[in-house]
């Protein structure tokens, strides 16, 4: 079944490619002389983006996707993780799981830029790099609180909600952070929490600079949502993780963007998870959208463009799920890898894959840094364990200030020496 599916695809794939050809040479009239094209200049177009080198226009939006994948986050997929980054400097990030941390931090954004995080729901596949995301940007120059929109009451026990998460993660790295005080932008410790009602239908969330965020309730256990971004008569849909519901088709309706999670075939559970039957079904169709009910979806939120993700986007799975979305869906979709990349303007969509740098970088901080607060307390080693030193380096250590001071004009001194 799973070969004849295959031949069928790059039987189209093979077919499609002479035609496309002889349409655009008779278009031409034969012939085009591609203008901007040299040698030794930057040409003119690019089909891959290359982050930071291109301009966000006024009333654009850029989408990356950096993580589309499962919730075991591979090298190739990161979990759920969607940078939106509007023309008015605005950057929003629509879940953080496991794993997208690297691939956010590979775009070369400023940490400063990117201080505002929206969780559909508190699966580690939609919020594990939180406290990475965090306790780095600390480190590497963040000078103003991280802020997180998360999920809490409608019915769920307050120690469900968002707060309590982001209480857990402070707590969690309690010692990084009292050992860290005098040596980090102290502006960046705190995490400011904005928890909303996740039952509510159409709830206002964020509404700044004409940029509108608005929650509806998504069917996935509970406390789990969808977010819709407007901005600029341009909308974009994310559902997190969710079930098929009517809350979906109403407000995501004809959104320019619609990113939806479809699971691979339930076949998939079985085979290749070696899932019991019995879980397969389950998580496919009661807690998670299988790749048919994607389609089905899609084709009645007519979207400018489907965004499929939440799959193991690889050669020997895309034609299984293609097939399976075709069977309901017959308009535009893009099934998502990391860092596949959409320029939305109200005339464009243009999908690419980005070139993610894989050995970046810190990116450099945008604003002074602080390193302490005034008045703060600053922590210090015991001095029993420093005394501990390897006292035979204390020469190179000596040199090493030497030759840093001679480079940077400074007159450091290394501050150990042994008690008598
Ligand atoms: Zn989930
Ligand atoms: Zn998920």
């Amino acid at each position: 079944m799973k070969t004849i599916k295959l031949v069928a695809v790059f039987a189209a794939l093979l077919l499609s490619a002479p035609l496309l050809a002889s349409n655009d040479a008779e278009a031409a009239g034969g012939g085009v002389v591609q203008e901007g094209w040299s040698p030794t200049k930057p040409y003119p177009s690019q089909e891959v983006y290359y982050p930071g080198t291109e301009e966000l226009g006024e009333e654009e939006i850029r989408v990356i996707a950096c993580g589309s994948g499962m919730p075991m986050p591979r090298t190739k997929q990161a979990a759920a993780c969607f940078l939106i980054e509007l023309g008015n400097g605005e950057k929003f990030i629509f879940d953080l799981g496991t794993g997208s941390f690297t691939t956010l931090y590979a775009l070369g954004i400023p940490l400063d830029y990117m201080t505002k995080i929206f969780i559909t729901h508190q699966h580690a596949d939609h919020m594990g790099d939180l406290p990475t995301m965090w306790i780095y940007g600390m480190q590497n120059g963040r000078s103003k609180p991280l802020e997180v929109w998360g999920p809490g009451g409608g019915g769920m026990p307050e120690n469900w909600g968002m707060k309590s998460a982001v209480d857990g993660i402070l707590k969690f790295y309690n010692w990084m952070l009292e050992t860290s005080k005098g040596a980090l932008d102290t502006r960046s410790l705190s995490v400011q929490v904005n928890e909303f009602d996740w039952s509510k239908e159409n709830n206002v969330i964020y509404d700044e600079n004409g940029v509108v965020i608005r929650t509806i309730p998504a069917i996935h256990l509970e406390g789990s949502v969808s977010l819709i971004l407007e901005w600029k008569g341009m909308k974009i849909a994310f559902s997190g993780d969710t079930l098929a519901n009517q809350w979906w088709i109403k407000e995501a309706k004809g959104a320019d963007l619609a990113i939806h999670e479809c699971f691979l075939p339930n076949e998939d559970f079985v085979t290749r998870y070696k899932f019991q039957p019995a879980e397969a079904i389950y998580v496919s169709t009661l807690v998670h959208t299988t790749a048919p009910v994607f389609g089905k979806i899609m084709a009645l939120t007519e979207p400018r463009r489907a965004v499929a993700y939440h799959f193991q986007n690889d050669p020997d799975t895309l034609p299984d799920v293609v097939t399976a979305v075709r069977e309901t869906y017959d308009g535009p979709v893009d099934f998502a890898v990391d860092g596949m990349v959409w320029n939305i303007t109200k005339d464009d969509i243009r999908t690419r894959v980005a070139m993610l740098n894989s050995q970046p970088f810190p990116p450099p901080s945008v604003t002074p840094r602080q390193q302490a607060a005034p008045g703060g307390e600053k922590y210090e080693t015991p001095d029993w364990i420093m005394q501990g030193y390897a006292w035979e380096t204390l020469e190179v250590m000596d040199e090493v200030h030497e030759n840093f001071n001679k480079k940077f004009d400074t007159d450091f001194k290394f501050p150990l020496r042994p008690k008598e």
